[in-house]
């Protein structure tokens, strides 16, 4: 078997497209403009790259974008004040704060400042209690668009056998959390799992989040199964170079898998089209407008 492609990049192009369609009524029809703020606190090179990109992108469907950036060794109490100005501004829906903090910032601290209606990320301890209890909350963006991407393949998800490896608070947990409001039956796997070759060939939807390159073999996988491969890891090239792997061996699982994500180029641009999904969403919410369709868990 070979797998069909599931191409990240094309979904996340067609859904940034339908929010700069919601952007554009919202703006005709009530004379509003969606905000994201992003605060990006020192200069990691990664968090930068990550930055500019999403004020590119928010600009793109035609929202507006507010940078705050920080020295690294801003206080906490400074910061904590940046947010607070940022949950009071009208002109702001959405607070994104870039992690990681530099060290000496307690991050659960500075997400649960945020407002949790502005929390786009869904980091914000309210927002996990309530996906958590399966009530509407602001959802994870790399979850929400890994689930996405599953619907629109799929259709229905409800029956399946879910495997999620990996049990982070801004993947694999969240990620469970949705396939089961899905209702697939969801294993979570993670370091501690034994024998995850057998646990992963159980399941239908095998998502890995693990952060470990190629680990997971196409010898794991049920035939037909589909993988979305969540993983970004930089290899050295046999011939010198490097390039960027999922957690997921591509050659080997997309010959037994019925679909699978490529990295690049799949999960990885729906984190950025569903952080703007979530921003237009929460917008819709603070004016008591009603939600756009399918951008939303
Ligand atoms: P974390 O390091 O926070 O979590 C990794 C998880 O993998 C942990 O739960 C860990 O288990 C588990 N794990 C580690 N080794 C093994 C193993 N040998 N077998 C089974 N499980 C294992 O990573 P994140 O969740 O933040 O990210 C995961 C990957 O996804 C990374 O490559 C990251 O770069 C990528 N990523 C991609 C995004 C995108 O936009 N495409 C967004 C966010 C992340 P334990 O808890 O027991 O330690």
């Amino acid at each position: 078997m070979t797998a069909t492609v599931i191409d990240g990049k094309a979904f996340a192009a067609k859904v940034r497209g339908q929010v700069a369609d919601g952007v554009a009524k919202l703006k005709e029809a009530h004379g509003i403009t969606p905000g994201l703020a992003v605060v990006l606190v020192g200069e990691d090179p990664a968090s930068q790259v990550y930055v500019r990109s999403k004020g590119k992108m928010t600009v793109e469907v035609g929202m507006a974008s507010f940078e705050h950036r920080l020295d690294a060794d801003t206080p906490e109490a400074d910061l904590l004040a940046v947010i607070e100005r940022l949950n009071a501004d009208p002109a702001v829906h959405g607070i994104l704060v870039q992690l990681p903090l530099p060290a000496h910032l307690d991050s659960d601290q500075v997400i649960n400042s945020i407002d949790p209606a502005k929390d786009v990320d869904g980091f914000h301890i309210s927002n996990v209690g309530l996906l958590g209890t399966g009530q509407k909350s602001m959802v994870p963006c790399t979850p929400l668009g890994c689930l996405m991407m599953l619907r629109d393949y799929h259709g229905s998800l409800s029956g399946m056998t879910a495997v999620v490896i990996g049990r982070s608070n801004i993947v694999g947990k969240p990620m469970a959390q949705l396939l089961l409001g899905d209702s697939c039956t969801v294993t979570i796997a993670h370091s501690r799992t034994k024998d995850l070759a057998a646990v992963v060939r159980q399941a239908d939807i095998v998502v890995a989040a693990v952060g470990r390159a190629q680990m997971v073999t196409g010898d794991w996988i049920k035939p037909g199964a589909t993988v979305i491969d969540v993983g970004i890891n930089r290899i050295d090239n046999p011939d010198g170079g490097t390039r960027l792997v999922g957690d997921a061996d591509y050659e080997s699982c997309a010959a037994v898998a019925g679909a699978i994500t490529p990295v690049p180029g799949g999960v990885g641009p729906m984190t950025i089209a569903c952080l703007l999904a979530n921003t237009l969403t929460a917008c819709c919410r603070a004016n008591g407008l009603p939600e756009p369709e399918g951008l939303t868990a």
